[in-house]
């Protein structure tokens, strides 16, 4: 028997979006971000759908190191770097590119003795105050990176805070003191995260550094992914184990956050926030019964939830319900939980089976 839950990704829906942004930002190579499990979706499977990438950004070293047991031989880029010389060490081994955002980071690299030298992302703070020397760091901090023996080739990065905000000018302040602090220095650079890609052309640069758009979901408020020409690739469904008759006035769930104004049936699913279902989503919380919509009564549990099938035909136990994917998008959804789309994907726990399509 098939789990209760799981999440479906459609490996062609992975590829249609990488190559919607190869369409968008032409010119530019893609640096494909999987961190964090590939934001949810399962990060090996994932790399291995996305295989036509230039290169795989994760977050950290472990992560990093899965994609090499698995046998992925990409480039593969550290964003936020190595904090000491073991991970220096295993870096080299395993031939990862490295991101460079603080002086520690530049000591470590100047310590290393070893043959083997790396790719140096040299970051970029823009204004995110986040990762990254400041622009009267730059020079200097340039400087001991072009001389240091253990880099052999330098990129320039910096990461954009507003994107998702087309009428915001913090985009282009960041731009602008990014080509400021970065042009004529005849190095390869990259600013656009995937609402860079979608809404600045002017980031787009020499790398993109897509992940949210990857994935199907848009990163820009009041857009939706088919608004955007990409398929949503995850798609969480679970199933009904039970259903419920409740009268007038009867309250579902814990603490009786749901009262029936008529009378109705309640149809109980099997996901919770157990799943990574936030335990923030409000009554009337969409999700999809046999492919109509309906909308969730009273509080998420850790293994269960309920939804008001009243206005359905007969709902049994066994029959399908999709929490986000395809039919409902997660950017829809989020809100609900006063969240975002990146979170609900993220937050898909263990338990919930990954099956790829
Ligand atoms: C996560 C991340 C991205 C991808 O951002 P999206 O909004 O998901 O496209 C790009 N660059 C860096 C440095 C990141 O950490």
């Amino acid at each position: 028997m098939a789990g209760l839950i799981r999440a479906v990704i459609d490996s062609s829906a992975l590829r249609a979006n990488l190559a919607a942004v190869r369409r968008t930002a032409p010119r530019s190579r893609i640096l494909a971000i999987v961190k964090a499990n590939a934001y949810g979706h399962d990060l090996v499977s994932t790399a291995a759908a996305l295989a036509d990438a230039d290169a795989f950004g994760v977050a950290r070293l472990d992560e990093g190191l899965a994609l090499r047991a698995a046998g992925v031989k990409s480039e593969i880029v550290l964003l936020e770097g190595v904090f000491d010389a073991e991970q220096t060490a295993a870096a080299a081994a395993n031939d990862f590119e490295l991101v460079v955002h603080n002086p520690q980071q530049l000591a470590l690299l100047a310590e290393w003795r070893d043959a083997r030298r790396f790719t140096v992302w040299l970051k970029v703070d823009t204004g995110m105050n986040r990762l990254g020397f400041r622009a009267d760091e730059f020079g200097p901090a340039f400087r001991k990176a072009s001389a240091c023996q253990a880099v052999a080739k330098l990129r320039l990065l910096t990461h954009l805070a507003n994107a998702d905000v087309a009428s915001d000018s913090t985009t282009s302040e960041q731009l602008q003191l990014f080509d400021a602090v970065t042009s004529g220095l005849n190095h390869e650079r990259s600013a656009a995260n995937s609402a860079g890609v979608l809404s600045w052309p002017d980031s787009h640069l020499d790398w993109v550094r897509p992940g949210l758009m990857l994935y199907g979901v848009s990163p820009l408020p009041g857009r939706v992914a088919a608004d955007l020409g990409l398929r949503p690739a995850m798609t969480l469904t679970s199933t009904v184990i039970a259903t419920r008759r409740v009268l007038p006035g009867e309250r579902a769930g814990y603490g009786g956050r749901w009262t029936a104004r008529r009378v109705s049936t309640l149809a109980i699913a099997a996901v919770g926030y157990g799943d990574g279902y936030p335990r923030h989503m409000a009554n009337g919380t969409p999700a999809l019964v046999n492919g109509e919509r309906v909308p969730i009564a009273g509080r998420v549990s850790m293994d269960m939830i309920a939804v008001d099938v009243t206005d359905l035909q007969p709902v049994k136990v066994g029959d399908p319900v999709v929490l986000w994917g395809e039919g409902l998008p997660a950017e829809e959804v989020a809100p609900h939980a006063e969240t975002l789309a990146y979170e609900l994907l993220c937050g898909v726990s263990q338990r919930v089976e990954h099956q790829f399509r």
